[in-house]
C-alpha cells in the first residue's frame, strides 16, 4: 500500500498529501453510509464510478467558468486537488421535495416546490449536520456575509447548469449538496472553489419518465442495486458506452479493469474527435 500521509478520513474518501504543498490526493472510497453512518456498506466499484462522474461534472463547471478545486484525474479513484480551507458548511439546492425537507414540513416527495431552494448544513458528524439558518453562519463566523454571497451565487449558477445537464440526458436533478474551500492567491486574495465531490452519492436523480431512482436513495431505502443506478447515470453521461453496464451488484476487480478500458477508450476516440475538430481546413 501506499506510504504517503494520510490527511483526513471521511466517510467516502481519503485525503492524502499531494506532490506539493498547494494540492492533496483525493481517493473514493468503496464505503457507501447512510443516517449518519448508522448504515454502512463496502460496495465494490461505487469509488471509482464516483471518481469517474464527479471528475467529469467538475470539469464541466469549471468550463462554465466556475473555480473548483479539481485539477485532474490519477487513476480509478483518485483526483490531484487544490488543497482547500474547508467552510464548514454544506448547502443543498433543492428543485423537488424529496428526503429531509419532506420529512421536515410534512410535504408529498416529488412535489414542486415554488423555486429552488438552497439550505444549510453545519459540517459537524457529531451533532448530525444540523440544519442552520444564514444569521448562524455568520454568527459563528463560519463564513462571512461576502462568502456566503459568493457560495450561493455559484450555487445558483451550477443549479442551472446542471438542471440542463441532466435534463438533456433524462434525469431530472432534484436536490443536491456542495461544499466549498477557501484559496488564496499570491497576494493574499481569496477565491472561493467549489470543493469536495458531485456524484450520485450528494444528487438526487430521477428518471424523468418512471421517476426511478438513480442515487443513493437506492442504498438508503434498499431500493436497488446502487453501483448498477450509478453505471446507469455515468452511461447516460457518456462515460459508459451503451449497454455496458455491468449488472449484478458488487464489481469485481476484473469488471473495474473493464470499466477502465472502456472509459480508456472513450477518452481515446474523444480526443481524436477534438484533434480533428480543431485541424484547420485547407481551402
Ligand atoms: O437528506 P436530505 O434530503 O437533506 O439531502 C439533500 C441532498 O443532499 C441529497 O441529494 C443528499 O444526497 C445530499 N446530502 C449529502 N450529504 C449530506 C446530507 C445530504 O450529500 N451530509
Amino acid at each position: 500500500m501506499s506510504r504517503r500521509k494520510m490527511l483526513y478520513e471521511g466517510k467516502a474518501k481519503i485525503i492524502y498529501e499531494g506532490p506539493d504543498s498547494d494540492t492533496v490526493i483525493q481517493y473514493f472510497k468503496d464505503d457507501a453510509t447512510a443516517f449518519n453512518a448508522e448504515k454502512h456498506e463496502i460496495i465494490a466499484g461505487k469509488g471509482v464510478l464516483n471518481n469517474r462522474i464527479s471528475a467529469h461534472l467538475m470539469k464541466k463547471i469549471e468550463a462554465i467558468g466556475i473555480p473548483t478545486h479539481f485539477i485532474k484525474s490519477l487513476n480509478m479513484r483518485e483526483q490531484l486537488v487544490r488543497k482547500v480551507d474547508v467552510i464548514p458548511i454544506e448547502l443543498v439546492v433543492r428543485n423537488i421535495a424529496a428526503g429531509s425537507l419532506c420529512k421536515r414540513l410534512g410535504l408529498k416527495e416529488g412535489e414542486l416546490i415554488g423555486r429552488p431552494l438552497i439550505e444549510y448544513y453545519y459540517k459537524d458528524d457529531a451533532l448530525g449536520d444540523p440544519l442552520v439558518g444564514e444569521e448562524h453562519v455568520v454568527t459563528f463566523g463560519w463564513a462571512d456575509p461576502y462568502e456566503l454571497e459568493e457560495m450561493v451565487s455559484m450555487a445558483w449558477r451550477i443549479n442551472d447548469y446542471l438542471n440542463g445537464l441532466f435534463a438533456g440526458i433524462g434525469l431530472r436533478l432534484v436536490d443536491f449538496k456542495l461544499e466549498f474551500g477557501r484559496i488564496w492567491g499570491e497576494n493574499g486574495e481569496l477565491y472561493i472553489v467549489l470543493a469536495d465531490e458531485i456524484s450520485p452519492d450528494n444528487c438526487r436523480l430521477w428518471d424523468d419518465k418512471t421517476g426511478e431512482k438513480f442515487d443513493k436513495d437506492r442504498f438508503r431505502f434498499d431500493l436497488g442495486d446502487l453501483v448498477e443506478g450509478y453505471q446507469y447515470v455515468a452511461q447516460k453521461l457518456g462515460l459508459i458506452p451503451e449497454g455496458g453496464i455491468i449488472k449484478g451488484g458488487n464489481l469485481n476487480e476484473k469488471m473495474l479493469e473493464q470499466l477502465d478500458q472502456i472509459e480508456n477508450e472513450l477518452s481515446r476516440h474523444r480526443r481524436l474527435r477534438d484533434v480533428k475538430a480543431q485541424k484547420p481546413r485547407k481551402s
